[in-house]
């Protein structure tokens, strides 16, 4: 059996994006875990070739934390349409394209959502947190929230999907929504809420 983290503790990143890791880190503040960034170690970006969120996240983390020799935490995301079986889903990123353009990205999933003649244009992000140990064990926490699409898309704040992205119970999309309570509700604080409710049980 598996143990959760202890204050000081050192815990690896892994992700090479700033942003992610800042992200990450702040919100471990609390918990005086000891965070360092892949990057930081020059650990190399294993290709993200796994089939499902998890398969991707905890690949990530079980790299990290071999070449380390720490715990390392490793994110994998993405927008699952349900009228296209999912998709984008683990290719989220990919749709973009090279240039990372997610205005494609959005025109590509309703142009599909129009192709396949269907009404229903439920969705849902999901956010997976894998941890590893360097002995190659894991613990995953995945996290969710559903909403549906809307067309065109809406507003200039938040990433990715977000202008398409109508939360369930509100009105507004993720790009129009104040970003402290995107962060509040989303698929990311699902998955830390789980991921620190077991790794800092002790210290509760
Ligand atoms: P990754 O987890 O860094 O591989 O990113 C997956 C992709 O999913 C991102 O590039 C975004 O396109 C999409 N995505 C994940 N979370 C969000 C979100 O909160 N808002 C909008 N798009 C998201």
């Amino acid at each position: 059996m598996t143990c959760g983290l202890k204050a000081g503790e050192k815990l690896v990143i892994a992700s090479h994006n700033a942003g992610k890791v800042k992200e990450i880190s702040a919100l471990l503040a609390p918990y005086r875990v000891n965070c360092i960034s892949a990057g930081e170690l020059n650990l190399p970006e294993p290709e993200e070739t796994g089939a499902t969120f998890v398969a991707n996240a905890e690949l990530k983390a079980v790299a990290a934390a071999t070449a380390s020799g720490f715990p390392a935490l490793a994110d994998d995301s993405g927008l699952c349409v349900n009228g296209l079986g999912g998709d984008p889903g683990i290719y989220s990123a990919r749709w973009a394209g090279p240039e990372r353009d997610f205005g494609l990205a959005m025109e590509k999933v309703n142009r599909a959502l129009r192709n396949a003649r269907t009404d229903d244009r439920s969705a849902y992000f999901v956010c997976v947190l894998s941890l590893a140990w360097p002995d190659g064990n894991t613990m995953s926490f995945e996290g969710r929230i559903t909403g549906a699409l809307c067309w065109p898309p809406r507003g200039t704040k938040g990433f990715g999907y977000d202008p398409v992205f109508i939360p369930d119970g509100y009105d507004e999309t993720f790009g129009e929504m104040d970003q402290d309570e995107k962060h509040r509700i989303s698929h990311r604080a699902d998955a830390f809420e789980k991921f620190v409710s077991w790794a800092f049980e002790e210290a509760r």
